[in-house]
């Protein structure tokens, strides 16, 4: 996760008024977890074999339930600044999907134009069948059903942890009010906590408080902006798996934003990959991982590398060796004599230390992560390819090794640059 996003990284305790940030209004009700209210085209040598790489296409047809939030080619200018590019989004009902995207890619801006934060300069957003922008008029903040769980998390610290989650429902003295904080309470595993200010809470406990306090009023959709950036590791891990269970068990549909791949991957039904303000793919996680349609997808998401090969009548040729072609995912004969950039990970490859005249390449830098090394093995045609090892196979850098392709699974591929 990185903490570049230019939303601020108040304290929860801050009120919340003061924690919204730079550009995500004042209004306490909007800011801190409440409720206010597949592309083609890419041309980056997208492999043009039909079974290489997901398609949105496919997986959103196979997709259950009725779509919730839909946005058509929305556009998003700030003066000479396009943000959004043409954004064609659509989350079906109780799915959570993720933007995922570089810095500056227009999530958050995104983001905020289906909460009702910024308008689109041009494009519709229509939330549960209803046009909430575009087509001449913007529904304001206040009147969507679209709740916002934001990083800072911004719980009122002069409300109990009960009157926080009751803060957004229509009368909060109610007996109806009151049992559903208290199904709140238990749902987010706080069921003891409702006496007790913000400020005694862990910060793992104040998300979980946004969370319940962004689901009371029912919202047709829960907008998550990096809700887990203000974590430790540890707790980011586990928190993720616990609100993805809570989204879960309340069936609610949600939209959620992060440059961290891994949280994109592990805990959301579709993966939405953002480039230049527009989705480039969307699909399941398995799938995007596996079968990138773009180079831009590919790089983005693991440590991908490209290894240049040329395909023969009997295999494929490359710097480490002959392969079947089998290894290429969906490859027709039509590529005979053709080359390509085959998209290898760090898990697809193993390097032997060997000697020189036996050599592909030599180690460049090792990455120790604690359970595995990656070698940066720099071939002698200058592709650097990196290989996964379990720790206890050290390997200087500057040695000698032969490059192996061990991938158990079809690679993707693409045309030659
Ligand atoms: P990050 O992951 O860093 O938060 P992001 O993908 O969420 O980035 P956005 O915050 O949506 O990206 O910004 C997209 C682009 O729009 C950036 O180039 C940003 O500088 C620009 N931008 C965003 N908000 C404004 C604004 N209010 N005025 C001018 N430019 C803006």
């Amino acid at each position: 996760m990185t903490d570049d996003s230019h939303l601020t990284d108040a304290d929860a305790t801050d009120t919340p008024t003061a924690t919204a940030g730079d550009a995500d209004g004042t209004d306490p009700a909007t800011d801190g977890g409440t409720t206010v209210g597949a592309a083609d085209g890419v041309d980056d040598g997208v492999a043009n074999d039909p079974v290489v790489g997901g398609t949105d296409g496919v997986d959103a047809d196979e997709a259950v339930g009725e779509p919730v939030l839909e946005l058509s080619d929305v556009i998003k200018r700030f003066g000479s600044e396009t943000a959004v590019s043409g954004m064609d989004l659509t989350v079906r009902e109780g799915e959570l999907v993720t933007l995922l995207g570089p810095s500056g890619c227009g999530k958050t801006t995104t983001l905020r134009m289906i909460a009702g934060l910024e308008a689109p300069t041009e494009g519709t957003i229509a939330v549960a069948g209803d046009v909430v922008a575009g087509e001449g008029s913007v529904t304001p903040p206040e009147e969507r059903d679209v709740g916002l769980v934001f990083q800072e998390f911004a719980l009122f610290p002069h409300l109990t942890v009960a009157e926080n989650i009751a803060f957004g429902l229509d009368d909060p003295d109610s007996a109806a009010a009151e049992r559903r904080v208290a199904d709140l309470l238990e749902l987010v595993g706080l069921a003891d906590y409702g006496d007790r200010s913000p400020a005694d809470l862990s910060g793992g406990q104040r998300q979980r408080v946004a969370l319940a306090r962004s689901l009371a009023p029912e919202p047709d959709v829960l907008l998550l902006d990096e809700p887990f950036s203000n974590l430790d590791v540890s707790l980011r891990v586990r928190m993720r798996e616990e609100v993805k269970r809570i989204l879960d068990e309340a069936g609610v549909t949600a939209v959620s934003v992060t440059h961290d791949q891994e949280e994109a991957l592990s805990i959301s039904d579709r993966v939405a990959v953002v480039n230049e303000g527009k989705v480039e793919q969307m699909g399941d996680p398995g799938e995007v991982f596996e079968h990138p349609t773009s180079r831009f997808v590919a790089s983005f998401l693991g440590q991908a590398s490209f290894l240049p090969a040329r395909v023969g009548e009997d295999g494929i040729e490359t710097a480490v060796g002959s392969y079947d072609r089998e290894l290429l995912k969906g490859l027709g004969d039509g590529y005979v004599g053709s080359h390509v950039d085959v998209l290898v990970r760090p898990d697809d490859l193993r390097a032997t230390p060997v000697g020189d005249g036996d050599a592909d390449g030599e180690v460049i830098r090792r990455q120790y992560t604690g359970p595995s090394f990656v070698y940066h093995v720099k071939l002698h045609d200058g592709t650097v390819l990196r290989c996964l090892h379990n720790h206890t196979e050290e390997f200087e850098v500057g040695e000698s090794v032969a490059v192996t392709l061990v991938a158990d699974h079809a690679l993707a591929w693409y045309p030659a640059q």
